[in-house]
């Protein structure tokens, strides 16, 4: 048996690759993307209720991640990538059926232009993923707080002090909202979004990330990630 399933909409997100995107949702509250309806799917009555709810569930394709084979055992980063867990036992967008899951921030709703938008916070979503599903979140059945969280018990640790150089702060001061975009780039990098294995010593590498319009690269000294340049 097999089925075809139409994405109801395509998400617009600052993270133009995968290599930085948080790796669950809700840890950088400032990662802010658009959810825009297609056709024809795009009816306001379809969302009537929806503004009761502050969050939502997505049902997405990862659609980076087509074309890869699944494996039955996968490396998680959690585990520093080094030891093994069942793909059924993991997030791993290397799955039988790519499908991921996540619950987002609701910010509202936008109808302009004739394009019907759901403002979302909170997201782990590479730009251009496409959805196949919302729902809302609901928190009596939803929220299970004395649940056991295996090897990913708690949040990843932010265990890292980020700065930013001259030219970084000069940057970041010519940026829309300068002071948000700040607080982002801190909650991606504080996490040191490095695998395990590129921890090599070499003080003076240079990573990067694409994140909205441009290049954001910074080195890691120590526990200190100095954020070089936005450009
Ligand atoms: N919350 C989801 C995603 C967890 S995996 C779930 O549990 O199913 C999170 C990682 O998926 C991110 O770090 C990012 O690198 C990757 N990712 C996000 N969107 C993707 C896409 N469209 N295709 C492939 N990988 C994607």
């Amino acid at each position: 048996m097999s089925y075809a399933f139409e994405p109801i909409g395509i998400v617009h997100s600052p993270f133009r690759e995968k290599f930085g995107i948080p790796r669950q949702p809700g840890l950088a509250p400032g990662a802010k993307a658009r959810l825009e309806l297609l056709a024809p799917f795009d009816r306001p009555e379809a969302l009537d209720g929806l503004e009761g709810f502050s969050h939502i569930w997505l049902t997405f394709v990862f659609h980076q991640a087509l074309g890869t084979r699944w494996r039955p055992r996968v490396r998680p980063p959690r585990l520093g990538g080094n030891r093994r867990v069942g793909v059924f036992a993991s997030r791993s967008p290397f799955r039988p059926n790519p499908i991921g899951l996540s619950a987002v921030a609701l910010e509202g709703v936008s109808g302009s232009g004739g394009k019907i938008e759901l403002l979302l916070s909170g997201v782990d979503l590479l730009d251009g993923t496409p959805v196949l599903d919302i729902k809302p979140y609901i928190p009596y059945a939803d929220s299970i707080p004395d649940a056991r969280g295996g090897f990913a018990a708690g949040p990843p640790e932010a265990c890292m002090r980020v700065r930013f150089s001259e030219r970084a702060q000069r940057q970041l001061a010519c940026r829309d909202d300068a002071d948000g975009l700040g607080r982002l780039i801190v909650d991606l990098l504080a996490v040191d979004p490095r695998p395990a294995y590129a921890d090599d010593g070499r003080p003076h590498r240079v990573y990067g990330m694409r994140l909205y319009d441009f290049d954001l690269k910074w080195r890691v000294r120590g526990d200190t990630i100095e954020v070089l340049e936005l450009c």
